[in-house]
């Protein structure tokens, strides 16, 4: 029997959920829905719903749940025929609730990757601002220290990728994440994974995905 396979990821900022859901997308060949990527869209073409949401984004706050679920459901609508990854949406728990109304879902995958880990690994990232180049202290450390490579310009660490703010944004996620996840444990459908780094991690998600989608599906 084929079954369409429907799937959202759920995960911090900085938990490597962007890395993970590019390789779901290759491998499994689900369609990838952000709801960001959707929300930018609408505000370059200066849509009513693109308008509106503007102020929100801006101000780094959640766009209304209904206005969310109305963008969300539309795109749904239109993708009867294929398998898909949630990603972005639901953020919280009443945007879970109005989605499961209309679709059910068959696996919630959330990454769990400890806050200090991630505050650890954005805390080295240093902007050279007016390219926008990012190197890490670590992974990826300019050739002079503080320095730009190919300007010599100083670097910057950005306020957002100050240890402060980046724990504020983890706690902002957890507390809207942890109804959410509660909602979709109670449907038997969420499946944590933790770790530290996406290159741990993704083996084991892929393992994981191969066998329910070759379940559902047949074999890939
Ligand atoms: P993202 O690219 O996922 O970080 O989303 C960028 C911005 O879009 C967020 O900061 C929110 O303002 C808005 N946004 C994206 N998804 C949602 C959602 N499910 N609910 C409310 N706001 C959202």
């Amino acid at each position: 029997m084929n079954k369409l396979f429907r799937m959202v990821i759920l995960g911090a900022p900085g938990s490597g959920k962007g890395t993970i859901s590019s390789r779901i997308v290759r491998d499994f060949g689900l369609k990838h829905l952000s709801s960001g990527d959707l929300l930018r869209a609408q505000v370059i073409n200066k849509t009513e719903l693109g308008i509106a949401a503007q102020k929100y984004m801006k101000a780094g706050k959640l766009v209304p749940d209904d206005v969310m679920v109305n963008l969300i459901a539309s795109e749904l609508a239109g993708l009867k025929t294929s398998p898909w990854l949630l990603d972005g949406f639901p953020r919280t728990r009443p945007q879970a609730e109005a989605v499961h109304q209309h679709e059910k879902l068959d696996l919630v995958l959330s990454l769990e990757v400890p806050d200090e880990v991630i505050i650890d690994r954005i805390k080295g990232r240093w902007t050279h601002l007016p390219s926008g180049r990012i190197y890490h202290t670590e992974f990826n450390p300019p050739q002079v220290s503080g320095v730009d490579d190919v300007t010599g310009e100083q670097l910057v660490q950005r306020e957002d990728d100050k240890p402060e703010s980046v724990k504020q944004r983890l706690d902002q996620y957890a507390v809207n994440t942890g109804p959410l996840k509660g909602f979709y444990r109670d449907l038997g459908i969420l499946q944590e994974f933790h770790g530290t780094e996406s290159n741990e991690i993704w083996p084991r998600v892929h393992n994981y995905l191969k066998s329910h989608l070759t379940a559902l599906s047949g074999p890939f």
